[in-house]
């Protein structure tokens, strides 16, 4: 499988907040670069038209405004779209993408987010006629507002199913994911917002890192039964530097 890097997601000097930590993509490289199952792509900043396939003029110009920000998050929605674009080929990917982006709305973000890069990524596959629908699960410690507000209910036709897993208890949440999978039909391309946030050692103090392998193994499994395996991932939330590189690439074991 592939991994989307860029080096300037290293950068940290974007935001103060703990998504744009200073070691915190380090933590995940020093653990993916070393696999050698995992193949390194480079993206390019997505464009200001795919960008306001997701935002409003206002919101673009609003980021703009700092030049440092805007070229950080149009560079990881262009890593998403990387992501889409692999996937569409059949290739499974994962993308190690900062700013994350799934509290970013069409006029308005929050929550360490600028740009929605699932929606940016989607709606690019979208407008290239190659998708009429997709499924998100979103398994991030927190419900991703953004790309409720942006992917569901639309009226241009794309049919987006998203999935928030709210269980308490581990094994629920594994089986809210693995029923909910089971009863999907009709998807074209399968993408996680992939935050680890809910780690056994993070914040949400719930899963394990062979949680995070069943959740890839769920992922691979349905998108292979619905839509011949068309499947990526895009990193989001995940705060503990000390496990989140361990839970990244538990989850990609499962997914490949
Ligand atoms: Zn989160």
């Amino acid at each position: 499988m592939q991994i989307v890097f860029h080096e300037k997601y290293y950068n940290s000097d974007y935001a103060m907040d703990p998504a744009a930590d200073q070691g915190r993509i380090e933590s995940i490289m020093d653990i993916i670069s070393n696999n050698k199952l995992y193949e390194i792509i480079t993206p390019e900043p997505a464009t200001e038209e795919d960008i306001l396939r997701a935002h409003t003029k206002r919101h673009l110009d609003s980021i703009k405004r700092d030049s440092l920000l805007y070229e950080l998050a149009s560079l990881a929605a262009g890593g998403a779209i990387l992501a889409a674009e692999e996937a569409y080929k059949g290739i499974p990917t994962f993308a190690v993408i900062r700013p994350p982006g799934h509290h970013a709305s069409a006029d308005s973000c929050w929550g360490f987010c600028y740009f929605n890069n699932i929606s940016i990524s989607l709606l690019k596959l979208y407008a290239e006629s190659k998708i009429d629908s997709a499924f998100v699960l979103d398994f991030d410690l927190h419900t991703g507002d953004g790309n409720i507000n942006i992917l569901s209910n639309r009226e241009d036709g794309f049919s987006v199913k998203i999935l928030n897993p709210r269980s308490g208890e581990r094994v629920a949440y594994l089986n809210e994911v693995r029923e909910y999978m089971e009863n999907l039909n009709d998807i074209d391309v399968f993408v996680a917002s992939a935050g680890f946030d809910e780690g056994i050692e993070d914040w949400g103090h719930k899963l394990y890192p062979e949680d995070y392998t069943r959740l890839g193994e769920l992922m691979k499994d349905h998108s292979e039964r619905i839509c011949e395996g068309r499947r990526y991932a895009l990193l989001e939330g995940g705060y503990n530097h000390s496990v989140l590189g361990k839970n990244v690439d538990a989850f990609c074991q499962g997914f490949q």
